[in-house]
């Protein structure tokens, strides 16, 4: 997997926490390419240990989205502008990836770092946009 991040370790394999799995429902109806895709059960085996929430899924058994079988690429991304908890705004973006019509990862991009991703915010806006072929 070609990620840029290189403090991915493995975890023992788990669902989806809500925010992650509400992260990736919110792309996936966003995308009319993958509206209708039934995902099945998504587990999480592996994360990144920097402090930003990225989160490598387990390889599907099947593809999940034979339109999406030809490439890799970005389902969508949402840009999150959020106010901390210290009353300092920010952005975070997640970012679901496919490979070949599998779910890879989601990304999360935070621009604090080294500061890890905090666990609450108030959410203040958010953008969605999504790859559509
Ligand atoms: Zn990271």
């Amino acid at each position: 997997m070609d990620t840029e991040h290189n403090t991915l370790v493995a975890v023992p394999r788990r669902k989806l926490t809500e925010q992650e799995a509400q992260w990736v429902r919110d792309i996936v109806t966003a995308n009319r390419e993958w509206a209708d895709v039934n995902l099945g059960e998504l587990y999480v085996v592996k994360q990144c240990v920097c402090g930003c929430r990225t989160v490598v899924f387990e390889e599907p058994g099947s593809v999940q989205n034979p339109r999406g079988a030809e490439h890799q690429d970005v389902v969508g991304e949402i840009d999150l502008h959020v106010r901390l908890d210290n009353g300092t705004e920010s952005y975070i973006s997640v970012l679901l990836h496919h490979s070949w019509g599998k779910l890879t990862y989601l990304e999360v991009v935070w621009y604090e770092f080294p500061d890890p991703v905090p666990s609450h915010w108030t959410e203040l806006g958010r953008e969605v946009r999504v790859t559509v072929e």
